[in-house]
C-alpha cells in the first residue's frame, strides 16, 4: 500500500512538473526529421498563457489552441518555445533536422524498356487473383482502369519492368502487373471469345440485370457518357460470324442518371447490374426507403488527423455520422454504417458492407489534414471526392451545400482514387468537410451544433440528388 502511494506521489509531482511547459501536439517528438521548407507547430495553452516560437509571438486562438508556421532550413533547426505563465517563463527546445534530398539516385535509375513479343505468336495468360487492377500505364502511379476478378483470359502485346501490356485494347494502353497473371505462355493461335448478340434482361426490386452469354472470361471495360453506360468486352466475336469483331459493345441507358453499376462472370455468362432509382419518390420524403451506407472514416488505433488540442478525426467523424444516421432513418432511409464506435474497420470491409447492404450511395465521412509545407491558414475548407463518372453529381452537391450552410471555404470537387470512392456500386463520395489543423474550423468541429448542421446539410444535399434522378 505504501509502495502503491509513493508511486503515485511520483507520478503526481512528475505531472505537476511538466504542467509548466506548453502542450505541444505537433510535432509528438523533441527530435525529428522533416524534409519540408517548413512545418507547423500545433498545440494549446493555459487561459493568459502566452507563447513564443522563435522569438516570434505566437497568436492564441478560442479554446487556447495554436497553429504556428516555422520555416527549415537545411540541416538541424533549434526551434524555442517560450511560454510565459502567471509571470513565469518556461523554454521547450525543438530539434527539427532537414536533409538534403538527393534525387541524383532515382534520375541515375535506368528506366525499363519496352519489349514487345515476338511476331507471329500471342501471348496468353489468365488473372489468378481478384482485384487484379488494369492501370493506364506500366507503374502503380497511372490511373486505375478496372479491377478484373480472377480467370480472365488475356493476350500480351509485350512488357515494360514489371508490366505487361494487353494486346486486344488497341491503341488504348492498358497494363497489368505480373503479379497478377499465370507466367505468360507463347501460343500461335488466338482464341477470341464467343458471344451472343441477344443478351436477355430482367430485373428486381433494386437492380436491371443484362446476362450476355459468353464462352470465356474477357476482359471488360465500363464507361459513361452521359447518361449512357458503355459496357466494352475485349477480344470476342460473334458466334454466328467467325470474323465478327474483336471488341463488342453494350448500351445501357435505364435511368435518367446513371447510378450504380458492376459486372460479373457467372456460368458461361457475363451479368451486367444496375442500380435503380425508386419507382416513386415522393417530393416530401424523397429518401424513403433508399439504402444508403455511412462510413465514418477511421476508428480504433487508427485515429486519422488530429487538433491541436488533441482531438481526434475519427471521434469528430463519428460523432457527426451517428447525426447524420439518425436524421436519415427519420426519413424512412434504409442506413447501413460501418462503425457506430471507436473500432477499427478495414478500408475494403467498409466498401464491402455496403455492397452487401445493396447500398444505392455510399458516403465516407472524414475532416482533413495537411502535409509539412503547406499552410493551414490559407489551405482549409470543404472538398469532395469522386472517382467515377457516376458520383460526380452527388460530390458537387455536396460539397456546395456544405460550403453555403457552415460558411465554409470552398476547396472543390476533386476525382481522386481513394478506397472509399473508387467502387463503380454503389454511387460513392468521400466527404471533407473541414479541417483539423486550421484553428478557426478546429473548433467549429468540435460543437455538437456544427456537427448537427454538418449532417443536416449533407442529409439535404441527399434529398436534393433523389430530385434530380427524377427529373
Ligand atoms: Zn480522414
Amino acid at each position: 500500500m505504501i509502495k502503491k502511494i509513493v508511486i503515485f506521489l511520483i507520478f503526481f509531482i512528475l505531472c505537476i512538473n511538466t504542467v509548466d511547459a506548453a502542450d505541444i501536439v505537433f510535432p509528438s517528438s523533441k527530435h525529428t526529421v522533416i524534409n519540408s521548407y517548413s512545418t507547423f507547430f500545433f498545440g494549446n495553452v493555459r487561459e493568459k498563457e502566452t507563447l513564443k516560437i522563435n522569438s516570434e509571438q505566437v497568436k492564441i486562438w478560442d479554446d487556447g489552441v495554436f497553429v504556428h508556421i516555422v520555416p527549415l532550413y537545411y540541416g538541424e533547426n533549434k526551434i524555442k518555445i517560450e511560454s510565459t505563465y502567471k509571470g513565469k517563463k518556461h523554454l521547450q527546445t525543438y530539434i527539427v533536422k532537414r536533409n538534403k534530398i538527393n534525387n541524383k539516385s532515382v534520375l541515375n535509375y535506368p528506366l525499363p524498356k519496352y519489349i514487345p513479343k515476338k511476331n507471329g505468336i500471342y501471348l496468353y495468360t489468365k488473372t489468378i487473383k481478384d482485384n487484379s487492377t488494369v492501370r493506364k500505364g506500366a507503374s502503380k502511379s497511372t490511373q486505375r482502369i478496372i479491377d478484373l476478378p480472377k480467370g480472365i483470359v488475356l493476350y500480351l502485346a509485350g512488357k515494360k519492368g514489371d508490366y505487361y501490356k494487353i494486346e486486344e485494347t488497341g491503341d488504348t494502353e492498358f497494363w497489368i502487373h505480373k503479379s497478377n497473371i499465370e507466367k505468360p505462355v507463347e501460343v500461335t493461335k488466338k482464341f477470341y471469345a464467343g458471344i451472343n448478340k441477344t443478351a436477355e434482361n430482367y430485373s428486381d426490386k433494386l437492380y436491371n440485370y443484362t446476362k450476355i452469354y459468353i464462352s470465356h472470361p474477357v476482359l471488360y471495360t465500363f464507361k459513361q457518357e452521359g447518361k449512357i453506360l458503355k459496357l466494352t468486352l475485349y477480344g470476342t466475336s460473334y458466334s454466328s460470324d467467325s470474323e465478327g469483331k474483336k471488341n463488342t459493345e453494350f448500351n445501357f441507358n435505364d435511368n435518367k442518371t446513371v447510378l450504380g453499376y458492376d459486372g460479373h462472370y457467372e456460368e458461361g455468362c457475363f451479368i451486367v447490374r444496375r442500380a435503380k432509382t425508386a419507382d416513386n419518390i415522393n417530393k416530401y420524403t424523397p429518401l424513403y426507403g433508399i439504402r444508403i451506407h455511412i462510413d465514418a472514416g477511421h476508428g480504433g488505433h487508427d485515429k486519422g488527423a488530429y487538433g491541436p488540442s488533441r482531438v481526434n478525426e475519427k471521434d469528430i467523424n463519428l460523432a457527426i455520422s451517428k447525426k447524420l444516421i439518425q436524421l436519415l432513418k427519420k426519413e424512412g432511409a434504409k442506413v447501413s454504417y460501418s462503425r457506430l464506435n471507436d473500432k477499427y474497420v478495414k478500408l475494403y470491409d467498409r466498401v464491402n458492407m455496403a455492397k452487401e447492404n445493396n447500398a444505392l450511395i455510399l458516403l465516407s465521412i472524414h475532416n482533413n489534414s495537411l502535409p509539412h509545407g503547406k499552410n493551414p491558414y490559407v489551405t482549409h475548407g470543404t472538398e469532395t471526392y469522386y472517382y467515377n463518372d457516376n458520383a460526380k453529381d452527388l460530390a458537387v452537391i455536396i460539397r456546395k451545400n456544405l460550403v453555403k450552410d457552415l460558411d465554409l471555404k470552398d476547396n472543390g470537387t476533386r476525382k481522386a482514387s481513394l478506397a472509399l470512392n473508387r467502387s463503380t456500386n454503389p454511387v460513392s463520395v468521400l466527404i471533407e468537410i473541414a479541417y483539423m489543423i486550421n484553428p478557426q474550423e478546429y473548433t467549429k468541429l468540435k460543437s455538437e451544433v456544427f456537427q448537427y448542421k454538418a449532417a443536416l446539410s449533407i442529409k439535404k444535399s441527399l434529398e436534393e440528388y433523389m430530385l434530380l434522378l427524377q427529373k
